[in-house]
């Protein structure tokens, strides 16, 4: 306003001078007119001296007067705007004591501005900022005259809160420090809304554990404190077995409850300052800081393996998982985060490999197993691509008639001049998701095959394909069945499918309704490995299965004689499947003893090495061309 405005000084030099040139218009007057009335003389000094005061109040108050009005109104402005503002403002002396605050700063601190003037703004102090903090902003403020950051405060009800502030100073002209202006906003909700995607981009949303990148962050730190310290550090990959598994089966909501259950366990083995981690699907890295001797880590380890064993509930299903564990520690086994990570992948693997729910310390010649490992699954997408894969055929008799009752279609890869057996490559196979296109291709080849011999004018029997969980559980399974049907035109009643205890164990309405949909097209169902299952034996009265495949290893162990816990398995299961109107088969049978006790019991069919290998098609072929009977002694035979 001060700069704005004309002050009286000046309207008072116009003023002198309006009455100096009147007097001196006057006077100029008088000389030429003699005897002058003195009110002309007056009236003529006067009118000068108005002329020029008006001439002088026109051209240089005029505008002065309009930047005045307008330095008034832009005033009312301004105290609008200070008002109306959402962010919050304090204006402080001096001393930095309150002489103004706004409507948003009542908003935001819930102080009225009777509470606070006079105040220093120091009254709403949190303790989360120390002196240092303090001394550094003035400091700022000092120097540049401005200062702007977060700040975190505390409301008048006492809630802490995060703000954004600017301070200015208010400097006159000589550069001297008038007033402070503090502005500034809430900014609790912004923060929330950071931490959530700092939570997310750190944590892994389902079990709330960190996550991959946290992860790498949090091994590279306890490397670094491995390296000031004379400890090493522990990196444990925990891998839960069968995952994959029993998340196809029994659904993926079940799996996350699994796979948090599996979070809090691994949690509840290690100390606060330790890290579990999870990252991949079911894959969770634990990091073990200050570890003064390895056998720490592997306790830990068993720890882990230990508190998985339990059963999980999820839902209406009760689950059993088991982990593998792989070790490697730092710096022995790696000196890069992710040389201990492969390497202990390494150890994980191998743990899994000797039959899952164990641990490995990573040693340095596990590398070459894995080699091994990478080379059969490189070997099986060769052969899948170069058609390398065959199918053996192992007769089924029936031992009422001697004749052939059906045939198991058994996988085997051709490997220039060995077989490899399918125990080597399936489960490689299953863990790939090669498996896939090796079911479709093994269901198609058996279909054909059997159409080519009917073409043929030959009888070749049911034949049985074995159907992995992933298959069995793909929504296209059925569909799958079908489309093969009648592709190759096989009937259904000359095919049936082999489904092992644990593919239907959780006893899922899917599984059920599969089950029912294959039994309505005329395809027979098998229960391969019977008894080797922990399923309950409730899913043979809700399942429309026809045929028990009594597993290998109960045959097996007939040899220990009629009184073994295995004859009487065997005679159970038999007596089982005859109440419940089933069909059953023994497998393996290789010897004499072990034929003479099944047809004593009554067993319906064998297949085993005791009548047939596994046959390739050629030989299957001849066997079926020959039409003899394989069981010379069956009663049937006997009796024509
Ligand atoms: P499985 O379905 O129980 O097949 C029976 C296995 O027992 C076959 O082993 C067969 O060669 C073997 N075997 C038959 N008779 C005897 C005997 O008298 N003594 C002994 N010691 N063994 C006998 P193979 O062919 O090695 O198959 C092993 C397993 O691999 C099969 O067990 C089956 O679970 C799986 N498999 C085989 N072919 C396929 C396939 O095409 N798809 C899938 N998903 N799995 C398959
Ligand atoms: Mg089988
Ligand atoms: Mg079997």
């Amino acid at each position: 306003l001060k700069h704005n405005c004309p002050g009286l000084g000046f309207f008072a030099v116009i003023a002198v001078a309006s009455i100096a040139t009147g007097t001196l218009v006057s006077f100029g007057a008088s000389m030429f007119l003699n005897d002058m009335p003195l009110l002309i003389w007056l009236a003529t000094g006067a009118g000068a001296s108005l002329l020029v005061f008006f001439a002088f109040g026109a051209t240089i108050l005029r505008p002065s007067v309009k930047q005045c009005r307008s330095s008034f109104s832009k005033l009312q402005i301004m105290s609008k705007v200070f008002e109306a503002s959402s962010e919050a403002v304090i204006v402080t002396d001096i001393e930095n004591k309150i002489i103004d605050v706004n409507a948003a700063f009542t908003h935001i601190t819930g102080f009225k501005r009777s509470e606070v003037l006079g105040k220093d703004p120091g009254i709403m102090k949190s303790d989360r900022h120390g002196s240092e903090f303090y001394r550094q902003m003035w400091d700022e403020i000092r120097s540049s005259g401005s200062w702007q950051g977060e700040v975190w405060d505390r409301r008048k009800d006492g809630e802490v809160y995060p703000k954004w502030l600017t301070i200015k100073c208010l400097k006159d002209s000589n550069g001297n420090v008038q007033k402070y202006i503090g502005v500034f906003s809430d900014i609790s909700t912004m923060k929330e809304s950071e931490e959530l995607h700092d939570f997310l981009a750190h944590y892994d949303n389902l079990t709330h554990l960190p996550n991959r990148a946290l992860y790498n962050d949090r091994i590279r730190e306890a490397m670094a404190e491995a390296d000031k310290s004379d400890h090493m550090a522990a990196l444990l990959l925990v891998d839960l077995d069968r995952f994959k598994y029993i998340n196809d089966t029994v659904g993926h909501a079940a799996g996350d409850i699994l796979l948090k259950v599996t979070a809090e366990r691994i949690q509840s083995c290690i100390r606060d300052r330790d890290t579990v981690a999870r990252i991949g699907g079911d894959e969770f890295a634990v990091i073990l800081t200050g570890v003064v001797k390895k056998n720490i880590a592997v306790s830990v380890a068993k720890k882990i393996i230990e508190a998985m064993h339990p059963i999980v509930k999820a839902g209406h299903h009760e689950l059993r998982t088991t982990a593998s564990v792989g070790i490697t520690i730092y710096p022995n086994d790696g000196d890069k985060p992710n040389v201990l990570l492969k390497n202990a992948e390494i150890a994980m693997y191998l743990a899994k490999d000797s039959g899952n729910n164990t641990y490995r310390s990573f040693t340095s010649d596990m590398q070459e197993k894995v080699q091994e490992r990478l080379r059969v699954e490189s070997n099986l997408r060769q052969a899948i691509e170069n058609d390398e894969l065959v199918l053996h055929y192992q007769p089924q008799v029936d031992l009422v008639t001697g004749r052939l009752s059906g045939m198991e279609a058994l996988i085997r890869r051709q490997e220039s001049d060995w077989l490899v057996p399918p125990g080597v490559f399936i489960p490689v196979a299953e863990e790939t998701g090669l498996i896939m296109p090796i079911a479709e291709w093994t269901l198609k080849e058996s279909c054909s095959q059997i159409v080519t011999w009917l073409k043929e004018g030959l009888n070749p029997p049911r034949v049985a394909v074995n159907i992995s969980a992933t298959h069995f559980n793909s929504p296209s399974f059925v569909q799958n069945i079908r489309d093969v049907l009648d592709e190759t035109g096989l009937s259904a009643n000359l095919l049936e499918v082999e489904l092992t205890e644990r593919v239907i164990m959780h006893q899922a309405n899917e599984v059920l309704e599969k089950i029912d949909e294959l039994k309505s097209m005329g395809i027979q169902i098998s229960i391969d490995d019977f008894g080797t299952g922990y399923s309950s034996l409730s899913y043979l009265k809700r399942f429309k299965v026809d045929k028990l495949k009594i597993d290998y290893s109960f045959i097996k162990d007939l040899m220990d004689g009629p009184d073994s816990g295995a004859a009487i398995i065997v005679k159970t299961i038999i007596t089982l499947a005859h109440n419940l109107g089933l069909t059953v088969i023994a497998e393996g049978v290789e010897k004499k003893e072990q034929l003479d006790f099944l047809v004593n019991e009554g067993c319906d069919e064998i297949q085993g090495f005791y009548f047939s290998f596994p046959l390739p098609s050629d030989k299957f072929h001849a066997l079926l061309k020959e039409n003899k009977p394989l069981f010379a002694d069956a009663p049937g035979i006997k009796a024509s």
